[in-house]
């Protein structure tokens, strides 16, 4: 089989052949390492690739098999993974020069157990600084750009992941969702992307933004990878506080159910009007359609606060950000600006922070400190909680008569880059539809769903669930993929970018 053939495959496929012995695990990662090598300089989803650590890493799941030891359902599949979660000895940027030459002494929860379950880490994946943005422009490294139209942003905060994903250079990727970066460019690029139930995912080793929002997830090509790879890393983790304490719903099992007969359906009534480009709109409408088809009830469904959820989140995410970036003082990790001996110390922090931070980690430092500071506290930010609790409770009355909900995941296709860097309001409004389950803590995944016919680009598809029912959005996600699978002759919109 030929190179190309392998970085087509999905990671079942991968797996299955590399489990039965047709293809070693280093030659699917010699042609995952060839691809970044072919197509990188343009798209730039990687700021790091660990050549020689993936390599080996490969070599001992063949020596694994080759000894006759059992292996797990991804060993030796090949993953790239956001450059949030701490690598042992590997860099961890963050997308910020803050970080830039820092060697993290320990692995992340999800790092450790991808490697406990022999997924083979190819690379860091470039980001948002600090995770903070809709389009990866944000990254102190460059942009990166969407395969289907290197002109166009991949989505962000997470654009490396789903971009390496349509890029061919990996069949796996590992995103963080704060307010949609998971979500978002997964619709931007055409791929599957889920942000799993608050808690569901160690926050262990993962670069904090907002924590009481932040969550890892898997990003894949069809939803059967995104599931396998779900339940790879999800599960409690005593060394995080939030980390949920339940057993994992069986997200593999629900996404080769892929059944919704008399499955409820919400549709989020609120998301359509102004600013929803038609493309999109249409597509959405078609796939609630197929939901009929196949079978579910489908309900509109009003959660009038959801509006009020984009002014929340802009609120409560600075906050928390304004104190976890606290910790970027020159003194304990990465960059340090102006240390002579002349200065103090709150000088060098000064200086370091002023060199080391972009302008919107520096609008969300500011913007935060503003809204916790005493006389302002109960205006801003006590009334974004208050806010939050309104549209948790809009959430549990939908779910009190639907299963699911389903909404676009991003009012409009990738966007051209460059287009909204000088509008932050512009930027914000990509994630109108992904932060409310943020906000509340439950689950939600992105899949796609076919091309806007004005642009040609992606649209995703958006499924919410209740919290720690992740099982249905696989169950939904992989029905909705078989019947478009069946309409478009391949999985989702696998063959289309071109390279
Ligand atoms: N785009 C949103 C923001 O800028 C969400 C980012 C994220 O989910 N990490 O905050």
């Amino acid at each position: 089989m030929s190179d190309s053939d392998l970085t087509r495959l999905t990671a079942a496929e991968t797996a299955a052949r590399i489990a039965g012995g047709e293809v070693t695990a280093e030659a699917v990662t010699e042609a995952h390492l060839a691809r970044i090598e072919a197509v990188d300089e343009k798209v730039h989803a990687f700021l790091h690739v660990d050549r020689e650590g993936a390599l080996a890493a490969a070599r001992r799941v063949d020596e694994k098999r080759e000894r006759g030891e059992q292996l797990g359902p991804l060993a030796g599949v090949p993953l790239a993974l956001k450059d949030i979660f701490t690598t042992e000895g590997q860099p961890t940027t963050v997308g910020s020069k803050i970080l830039e030459g820092w060697l993290p002494p320990y692995d992340a929860t999800v790092t450790r157990r991808l490697r406990e379950a022999d997924v083979v880490v190819l690379g860091k994946t470039n980001m948002d600084e600090f995770a903070m943005g809709s389009s990866t422009e944000n990254s102190a490294f460059g942009p990166t750009g969407n395969p289907w139209d290197l002109t166009r942003i991949p989505g962000g905060s997470g654009g490396g992941s789903s971009a390496s994903l349509a890029a061919f250079q990996a069949p796996l990727a590992i995103g963080t969702d704060t307010g949609g970066s998971i979500r978002q460019p997964a619709a931007m690029t055409g791929t599957v992307g889920v942000k799993p139930t608050y808690g569901a995912v160690s926050r262990y080793g993962m670069v904090a933004f907002s924590s009481s929002l932040d969550q890892g997830g898997p990003c894949a090509r069809t939803v059967l990878d995104a599931a396998l790879l779900h339940s790879v890393i999800a599960g409690h983790d005593e060394l995080d506080s939030t980390s949920v304490d339940q057993p994992v719903p069986d997200v593999v099992g629900a996404a080769r159910q892929a059944d919704v007969r008399g499955l409820r359906v919400g549709v989020v009534k609120e998301f359509r009007g102004e600013g929803y480009q038609a493309g999109v709109m249409q597509r959405f409408d078609e796939s609630v359609e197929l939901l009929r088809e196949l079978g579910a009830e489908v309900v509109e469904v009003s959660c009038p606060v959801f509006t009020k959820a984009l002014p929340a989140y802009y609120l409560i995410a600075p906050s928390e950000c304004s104190s976890n970036l606290a910790r970027f003082d020159a003194m304990r990790y990465g960059l340090r600006v102006g240390d002579d001996g002349t200065r103090s110390a709150e000088e060098v922090t000064s200086l370091t922070r002023e060199e080391g931070f972009g302008p919107e980690v520096k609008r969300r430092v500011m913007l935060g400190t503003y809204a916790l500071s005493s006389g302002y506290y109960d205006a801003y930010y006590g009334s974004a909680q208050k806010v939050r609790t309104l549209i948790t409770r809009d959430f549990a009355r939908a779910f009190e008569s639907v299963d699911v909900l389903v909404s676009p995941t991003s009012p409009t296709t990738a966007f051209p880059i460059g287009e909204r860097t000088d509008d932050p309001m512009a930027m914000y409004l990509s994630d109108l539809c992904t932060i409310p389950s943020n906000l509340a803590g439950n689950a939600a995944m992105s899949l796609p769903c076919g091309l806007a016919p004005e642009d040609g680009l992606p649209v995703g598809l958006q499924i919410i669930a209740p919290a720690m029912a992740d099982d249905r959005l696989y169950r939904v996600g992989a029905a909705v993929e078989a019947a478009f699978q069946a309409r478009w002759g391949h999985p989702l919109l696998e063959e289309a970018p071109s390279l």
